[in-house]
C-alpha cells in the first residue's frame, strides 16, 4: 500500500461486516451487501477451511458439476474490491465473538448445519453403520473426513432416508470406476469406491412415495446410472394409494409419476441395482460388532392434527441382511461459542435472521442459510434467504442499530487477524490452490484433483 493510500485508509468512514462461513449462504449475503450498500461498506469473509464455497465444494456430489458451476457467481463476489477472504480462520478458535464485536458493525453467521441427525435406535453405533454426512465429506475431500474408512466389501448397502442426500449416497455407491474417474471425487474415495463390492443399494423411506423429500431431477437421474437398474415394487407403491396428502405439491406428484414409471419398467439386467422402498422404518441395526442386518417395521400413514401424514409402525417386521448402513436422515447445527442456539430446531436462535438471545434481539448479529432456517431447500434457496437477512441488516444500518466499533484501517485490521492466525488463506492464495488442483486434474485427465489435507492446501496456497 502506498503512503497516500495509507493516509486515507484510516477506516473512519467504513462500515464493516464480518461474514462467518463462505458457503452459498455467506457468499449470497456478501453479494447482496455489496450490491445494495454504499461504497463505504466493507465485507470480510471468514472461512474455517483453507478452501471457500462450503457445501458446494464439500457437499454437492462429484457427479454434479453443473450444480458446482454456481461458484462462478461466488468468485465474482469474492473479487469485489470491498471484500476480503480470510480462510483458515475458525470462529471460536483463532477469532472470537469478542474480536469481531470489537472491530465490525455487524456479524453474519453462515455456518450451516454440519452434523448428522441421530436415528436413536439400537445398533446405530455398530461398525459399518455410517453417517451420510461423513461419507459425503469423505468422497468430496473435506479435510475433516480424509482419514475416515468405509468398508464396502459386501454385496448390499442400505441407505436410510428419502431425501436428496440419500440419492447422492446411492449414486456414489453405484457409479462405476470409469464414471467416477470423470469427476472430482477425492482420490482416496475413488480408490475405495473402485474396489467396492456393493452391487445393491436399498433406499428406505419411512413414509409413502408422495411424502418423499427427493426433488424430481435427482429422482429421474437414477435412470442415467450406466450399470445400475432402478427397482421399485408396484405393490409397495400401492400401499399408500387412496390416502390423500393435503401437503402434496407438484414436486411430490411428479415424484409419484416417476416412481410409477420405474415400477413399470422391467429391470434391464444391469450388474447393479438401486432399490427404492417405502413405508419402512428402521428399528435396529444388528450384528457382531459390525452391521450385518437391519430390522424394519412396516409403517402405515396416519394424519396428524395439522393434516400432515406421518408414519406409524404396524406389527409387521422385516429383516434385510446388509453389509453397511448409511444414515441420511438430515443434518443439524451445533452451537457456536457465545452465540445463542435453538437446540430444538438445531439452528442459531433468530427472528427473521436477527440473532435473538435471552435478552432479546442481539445488536449487530445476523444469521443466514441452514444455520438460520434448518437444512432445507436447494442451493438457490439460500439466495433469497440471505437477501432477506441482509435487508434487515441494512434497515438496522439505516436506523443506527448496528454495533459501533472504533475506526480502524483495513491494513491494521488485517494485521490484527494475521496476528491471530499467521496462516490466513486469502483470495489470491485460494486462486493458487485452485489452479494447482486443476493442473493436477489436467495431468490425470480429470476435472480437478482435490487436496485433502490442510497442510497440503496451505503449501499450495503459498506456491509461486
Ligand atoms: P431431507 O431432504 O430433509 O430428507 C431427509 C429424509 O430423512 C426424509 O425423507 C425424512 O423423512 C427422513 N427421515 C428423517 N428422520 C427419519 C427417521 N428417524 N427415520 C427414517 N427416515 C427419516 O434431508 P437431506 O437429504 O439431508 O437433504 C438436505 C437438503 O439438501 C434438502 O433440502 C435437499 O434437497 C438438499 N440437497 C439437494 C441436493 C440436490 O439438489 N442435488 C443434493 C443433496 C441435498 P420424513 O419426510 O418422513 O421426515
Amino acid at each position: 500500500m502506498s503512503e497516500i493510500e495509507e493516509a486515507v485508509d484510516t477506516g473512519d468512514a467504513r462500515v464493516r461486516v464480518a461474514i462467518v462461513g463462505s458457503g452459498p449462504a455467506g457468499s449470497y449475503a456478501a453479494g447482496h451487501l455489496l450490491r445494495h450498500s454504499a461504497r463505504a461498506l466493507h465485507v470480510d469473509l471468514f472461512e474455517r477451511l483453507p478452501t471457500p464455497w462450503g457445501l458446494v465444494r464439500a457437499g454437492v456430489a462429484p457427479d454434479h458439476p453443473k450444480i458446482k458451476s454456481v461458484t462462478r457467481v461466488y468468485e465474482k463476489t469474492a473479487e469485489h474490491a470491498r471484500l476480503r477472504l480470510f480462510g483458515n480462520v475458525e470462529f471460536g478458535r483463532e477469532i472470537t465473538l469478542a474480536d469481531l464485536r470489537a472491530h465490525y458493525h455487524a456479524i453474519v453467521y453462515a455456518v450451516g448445519t454440519p452434523v448428522d441427525r441421530a436415528l436413536g435406535i439400537p445398533g446405530e453405533d455398530l461398525g459399518r453403520s455410517y453417517a451420510a454426512t461423513d461419507f459425503v465429506g469423505w468422497y468430496n475431500g473435506h479435510p475433516d473426513f480424509a482419514d475416515h474408512r468405509f468398508d464396502l466389501g459386501g454385496e448390499r448397502a442400505v441407505v436410510i432416508g428419502a431425501g436428496n442426500v440419500a440419492l447422492d449416497v446411492a449414486r456414489m455407491l453405484m457409479l462405476t470406476e470409469r464414471e467416477l474417474a470423470a469427476t472430482d471425487v477425492a482420490d482416496h474415495a475413488l480408490e475405495v469406491l473402485a474396489q467396492s463390492k456393493v452391487r445393491e443399494v436399498v433406499v428406505l423411506a419411512r413414509r409413502g412415495p408422495e411424502q418423499a423429500a427427493f426433488t424430481n431431477p435427482e429422482l429421474l437421474e437414477l435412470a442415467d446410472l450406466g450399470e445400475a437398474d432402478v427397482v421399485v415394487d408396484p405393490a409397495e407403491l400401492a400401499l399408500a394409494d387412496g390416502i390423500p396428502d393435503p401437503h402434496a405439491d407438484t414436486t411430490a406428484r411428479r415424484n409419484c409419476e416417476i416412481l410409477r414409471e420405474y415400477a413399470a419398467t422391467p429391470a434391464a439386467g444391469r450388474p447393479r441395482r438401486v432399490v427404492l422402498r417405502f413405508l419402512l422404518s428402521p428399528l435396529a441395526i444388528e450384528g457382531e460388532r459390525r452391521c450385518e442386518r437391519i430390522v424394519l417395521a412396516r409403517n402405515r400413514l396416519v394424519a396428524a392434527d395439522d393434516g400432515a401424514l406421518r408414519a406409524e409402525p404396524t406389527d409387521e417386521r422385516l429383516v434385510i441382511p446388509t453389509h453397511a448402513v448409511f444414515r441420511a436422515i438430515g443434518y443439524t447445527g451445533t452451537p457456536l461459542p457465545d452465540v445463542p442456539f435453538d437446540a430444538r430446531r438445531g439452528v442459531i436462535a433468530n427472528a427473521g435472521g436477527r440473532v435473538v438471545g435471552p435478552e432479546g434481539v442481539r445488536r449487530g448479529e445476523y444469521v443466514v442459510g441452514w444455520a438460520k432456517r434448518g437444512p432445507s431447500g436447494v442451493i438457490g434457496t439460500n439466495k433469497k434467504d440471505a437477501n432477506d437477512t441482509v435487508d434487515r441488516l441494512l434497515e438496522d444500518l439505516g436506523g443506527g442499530r448496528l454495533l459501533d466499533p472504533p475506526a480502524i484501517s483495513d491494513a491494521a485490521l488485517e494485521a490484527y487477524i494475521r496476528d491471530k492466525q499467521p496462516s490466513v488463506v486469502d483470495y489470491a492464495d485460494w486462486g493458487r490452490i485452485d489452479a494447482h488442483e486443476q493442473r493436477l486434474g489436467r495431468e490425470s485427465g480429470r476435472p480437478r484433483v482435490k487436496l485433502t489435507r490442510v497442510q497440503e492446501l496451505l503449501a499450495a496456497a503459498k506456491r509461486r
